[in-house]
């Protein structure tokens, strides 16, 4: 069980001593409402959390840049999804394409959520960051990645560029973890290849033939459930019966690996129990806990399952990262295009006000500029759980004889204080290679060298600073990543774009006690982004001297351009024991890490990366194809399964194959479940705008 800790006034604590604190006047400070694990060891699991219901007027400061949210026409679709991540636009497009109609109302005026880009001119020149993701697996060809196997379903094209190598920075010179720092490479691929991570074990690791002994021991002791990730994947899930047909192609593999069952619990369990029985040798504990922090946990807290994909798939021979061409918004646009030829719609800057409830069901939403949407079968919400709780209408605004009441109360108390992940420090730089610093050009660095060769090109890199510290310690782990090594499209030739981010670890109650803009806000961005800085001096020695412009975007920035609570990276259950609502799953040994995707109010569901399978662009994208499954009767799912497993022999894995029918008949019948098919949930309401006619065609 995760110890929290109320830490009241946990601001001050964590501002470094010296630095003055002043109260913030614009901004409502929420120092006393937060709870957060008070160590940051390595050992330990660092999570905040907060009581979203005590403050539900609490202002999120509002950038320029990012729009009013004031956009949106009032109307009537099928389904109405509030956000454009991958979650959101992934349960928009798959709604589209299962002929039910349907509109994503995004807030900012980019889509893409987390995944969007941004350009900022410089003398005459346009360059373009990623506010977010950078580290793609499988996006190049038809791969096991749900987002890959999404855009082919779209039949939408995204051209990329591969890569297969990330670059660490880390204190391993003695071997045991500590001592000046070090650089490697880590090699995607057949890990017996030239330069391949075994080369990499024997090079850098305390005991490279114990390391790679203990590294085939994990991947054997994990091979029936990795195996599982190719007999059924993400997109034949649903949220009710229907899975039972859905899945059933799963059955041969099941009944061929019984001992898939026995293992179950251990897909959903905390990897560093796996770990802590099989690997002993310092540099791969380390390895496979930088591996597993992108989901926002090293291996203690990190699922099994997440680990089992890169097990399985970072090693096998062809594999690659990709760099989507034009800039990570491209995903978005990809998704929204393959969307759109299916009739889905989009509106950017509408940002939604409110969830309407009527009778306990999700009939629409209400926007930030008064106007209503309506919701024929569902309203999705791919808006973080601290979000999304804030949409709903106050509990003492609605009826307490209404279906659900007391349930409704009691998730949104739930929801709003869940663990979740501290924010981000960014910081965006553009450098000039050809700018002569200390009579050296980029390109004079052999550091620089290593990561533009053409063989070994390294765009993605990451820096520990001290192992003893935890990996979700945002002064400890960073990442950059210099998209323009391999797209020349993002910055004007000579240049390069490098983003570098923290950790999901960074406080915000020191931040926001800040006002943006004042000299205390710049001064405490230079001082906390000083550790960004050092990463990339990492690779470019002289990156500060060499630097066009540089922008420092702090938690509030995070907050206002992802419109994510307190710019958090994500919900944060530890994995090992299952999270509340964690559905039927609940009821079993099986100790699933998140709430489910449906809510106590009928028609109302979630998607996104805090819902199964969790944080990172596959999984948000998985969870909103998951939604879209749910509204829709099993027969379309299967039909769409059985379209897609025609595409790609890798693809045939999708079908449910003849097993389908020892389920379809019984269960064909129960999807989706009644309080998604919509009828009796159009009464009009008092002040609706929707016209009549629509009110009369929406009940017909
Ligand atoms: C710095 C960083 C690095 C990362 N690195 C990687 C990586 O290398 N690889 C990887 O796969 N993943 C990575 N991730 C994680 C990944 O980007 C996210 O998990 C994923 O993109 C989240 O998608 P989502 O569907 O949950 O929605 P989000 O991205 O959170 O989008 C939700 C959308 O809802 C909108 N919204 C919210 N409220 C409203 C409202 N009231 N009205 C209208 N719209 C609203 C928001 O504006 C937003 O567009 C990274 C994330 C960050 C921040």
């Amino acid at each position: 069980m995760l110890r929290i800790v109320a830490l009241a006034g946990c601001a001050a604590a964590l501002a470094p001593l010296a630095r003055p604190v002043r109260r913030a006047t614009a901004l409502h400070s929420t120092a006393e409402n937060v709870a957060q694990t008070q160590e940051t060891s390595r050992d330990k699991v660092m999570t905040f959390s907060y009581d979203t219901e005590r403050e539900r007027k609490y202002a999120k400061p509002v950038y320029k840049g990012t729009g009013d949210g004031l956009g949106g026409d009032e109307g009537e679709y099928d389904v109405v999804v509030i956000g454009s991540g991958m979650g959101g636009l992934a349960c928009g497009a798959m709604c589209a394409k299962y002929g039910e109609s349907s509109i994503v109302l995004e807030s900012h005026i980019k889509m893409g959520g987390s995944a969007h880009s941004f350009t900022h001119g410089h003398d005459g020149g346009k360059y373009s960051f990623e506010v977010g993701p950078s580290i793609f697996e499988g996006l190049d060809k038809p791969s096991l990645n749900p987002l890959r196997i999404l855009l082919d379903i779209l039949d939408s094209e995204l051209p990329v560029e591969t890569y297969q190598g990330l670059a660490y920075w880390v204190p391993t010179s003695n071997f045991d973890g500590t001592g000046p720092v070090r650089s490697w490479r880590f090699q995607l691929g057949d890990p017996e290849a030239p330069g391949g991570f075994y080369e990499a074990l024997r090079e850098h690791a305390q005991d490279g033939e114990l390391a790679i002994k203990e590294f085939k021991a994990l991947r054997a002791r994990l091979k029936t459930l990795g195996g599982s990730t190719s007999a059924v994947s993400l997109l034949n899930l649903r949220q009710d019966a229907g899975f039972l047909a859905t899945t059933a192609g799963s059955l041969p593999f099941v009944l061929s690996h019984p001992d898939v069952f026995a293992d179950l619990p251990l897909t959903f369990d905390s990897l560093h129990k796996t770990v802590d029985q099989l690997v002993t040798e310092p540099f791969l504990r380390n390895f496979i806990d930088t591996m597993c922090i992108f989901c926002g946990f090293p291996a203690k807290g990190a699922m099994t399952a997440h680990m089992l994909y890169i097990l399985e798939r970072f090693f096998e021979p062809g594999c690659a990262y990709s760099v989507p061409k034009g800039g990570t918004e491209n995903i978005a646009r990809a998704i929204h295009r393959g969307g759109a030829q299916f009739g889905m719609d989009i509106s950017l800057n509408t940002h939604v006000a409110e969830i309407l409830v009527e009778n306990g069901r999700a009939v629409g939403v209400k926007l930030k500029n008064g106007k209503i949407i309506r919701a024929r079968k569902a309203v999705v919400s791919n808006a973080t759980p601290f979000d999304t709780v804030k949409l709903l209408p106050a509990q003492d605004q609605l009826d307490p004889q209404m279906k659900g009441y007391t349930e409704l109360k009691e998730w949104r108390e739930t929801l709003g204080t869940l663990p979740r992940h501290g924010a981000i420090l960014h910081l965006f730089v553009a450098v000039d290679a050809e700018k002569v610093v200390n009579g050296k050009k980029l390109a004079d660095h052999a550091s620089w060298r290593a990561a533009e060769d053409e063989i070994s090109k390294n765009p993605a890199h990451l820096i520990v600073q001290d192992w003893g510290r935890s990996m979700q310690d945002s002064q400890n782990l960073c990442s950059f990543f210099i998209p323009s090594l391999l797209d020349r499209s993002v910055c004007p030739e000579g240049k390069h774009v490098i983003h570098v981010y923290s950790s999901g670890g960074e406080p915000y109650e020191t931040w926001e006690s800040l006002e943006p803009g004042s000299a205390e806000y710049e001064a405490y961005k230079e001082e906390r982004g000083d550790i960004l800085w050092k990463a990339l001096e990492n690779c470019i020695p002289d990156a500060r001297e060499r630097a066009e412009f540089h922008i420092v975007g702090s938690p509030l920035a995070h907050e206002a351009f992802l419109r994510r609570d307190r710019g958090t990276y994500g919900m944060a259950w530890a994995a090992g024991t299952s999270a509340p609502y964690a559905g039927l799953l609940k009821f079993t040994p099986i100790p699933f890490p998140f709430p489910n995707l449906k809510t106590p109010v009928d028609g109302l569901l979630r998607c996104g990366d805090s819902c199964f399978p969790g944080i990172g662009t596959p999984s948000a994208a998985a969870s909103g194809v998951i939604a879209a499954n749910t509204i829709v009767n099993v027969d379309q799912h299967i039909a769409m399964l059985e379209e897609t497993a025609k595409k790609d022999p890798l693809y045939k894995f999708l079908s449910p194959g003849p097993f389908q029918w020892l389920y379809r008949g019984i269960v064909s019948g129960m999807t989706p479940s009644p309080e998604l098919r919509g009828g009796g949930a159009f009464q009009p309401s008092s002040g609706s705008t929707v016209s009549a006619e629509k009110e009369m065609a929406a009940s017909r």
